[in-house]
């Protein structure tokens, strides 16, 4: 389907939507599945010159090479709420919108991010396992969890995830501590650094964007910072975290563990997280869920018909 026949505007499709928000792009625009193409260069060389919208989500993202293939381009829209893999600043530049999903993922996320909490203190995956290979009838009680009412969860970007997880913990009798870039109007003490956070939290919780600002923003020093027992959770973006740094604070026990759901190398995460047993590790699935994937989904369809129906975004950057 790569003529232009239609006479209906056309998009060049990166990731693939939900089926339902596919079946509405596919009704309203002309589709070139370049996550299909059995020759993505060649399909690019036919019909680069009239695209005029791109779909896509965190992965693939948007790289400005492919600005010079896309002359015709108007709009980017991705089915994430996070944008450190779209060339942003290079499409703005140009003139080109870009969209994002942001709040519709806000609950799955912050109920991950607790879930993470919960399988860290109270060892759920410990507890299946050891139900699983017998060891209850053979060993009897398994190994005591620690509680989550009283320990002091320090959160790393209190943006729109990082206030649904404190509202979470809160009614978990957790204490909420944060940093970030500004002080929110929140009761909850701000720490002015994330080394400071650390050595005032039990769990540091990590909910800021990824990208160059805050690369390894979680260094040696600030997991130097936490106790022993204390845990890291990720649900931001792997690139946040000095991997390096993280797994040497594991592998000596200077933590109590992790609890990682975004990784710097996905899918071929460092293969020295699956030799740790201090570690819970998921698959960058905080949003993985159909309601919420539908509701991104319908986000991008519904930015992509405003813009050429030549209405405002509904959540441009
Ligand atoms: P948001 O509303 O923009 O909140 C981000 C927060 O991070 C803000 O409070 C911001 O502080 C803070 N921040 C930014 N740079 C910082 C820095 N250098 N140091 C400390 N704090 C900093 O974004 P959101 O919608 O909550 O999403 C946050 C991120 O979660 C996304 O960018 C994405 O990477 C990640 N995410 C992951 C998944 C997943 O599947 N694991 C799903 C969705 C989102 P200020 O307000 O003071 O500027």
């Amino acid at each position: 389907m790569n003529h232009p026949t239609s006479g209906q505007p056309e998009l060049l499709v990166l990731r693939p939507l939900m089926p339902a928000q596919m079946e509405q792009l596919e009704q309203a625009f002309q589709l070139h599945r370049y996550d299909l193409a059995e020759d993505p260069e060649a399909l690019l060389h036919e019909v680069g010159g009239r695209i005029r919208g791109v779909v896509t989500s965190g992965a693939p993202g948007f790289q400005a090479a492919m600005l010079p293939r896309l002359p015709a381009l108007e709009i980017v829209s991705t089915s994430s709420v996070g944008t450190d893999s779209i060339a942003v600043a290079a499409c703005k530049e140009k003139g080109i919108h870009v969209t994002n999903t942001p709040d519709v993922l806000n609950d799955d996320v912050a109920d991950l991010a607790i879930g993470l909490v919960l399988n860290a203190l109270r060892r759920l995956g410990d507890g299946h396992e050891y139900v699983r290979s017998g060891q209850w009838s053979q060993r009897g009680m398994m190994p005591l969890g620690r509680s989550l009412k009283g320990k002091r969860m320090g959160i790393v970007g209190l943006g729109r995830i990082g206030l649904e997880i404190a509202k979470r913990a809160e009614a978990m009798k957790m204490d909420i501590l944060y940093t970030s870039r500004n002080r929110k109007d929140v009761p909850y003490p701000y720490y002015a650094t994330p080394v400071e956070l650390a050595a005032n939290c039990d769990i540091l919780m990590l909910a800021c964007p990824g990208g160059a600002d805050t690369r390894h923003l979680i260094n040696a020093q600030v997991l130097d910072a936490l106790h022993p027992e204390a845990w890291v959770i990720n649900i931001s973006r792997g690139s946040v975290v000095d991997e390096e740094a993280l797994i040497n604070a594991l592998q000596r026990k200077s933590i109590g563990g992790a609890g990682l759901d975004v990784f710097e190398n996905e899918p071929h995460i460092d293969t020295r997280f699956q030799q740790l047993d201090n570690v819970i590790l998921f698959p960058h699935h905080a949003s993985g869920t159909t309601e919420t994937r539908s509701a991104m989904s319908q986000l991008v369809v519904d930015n992509l018909k405003a813009h050429f129906r030549g209405e405002p975004l509904l959540t441009p950057l």
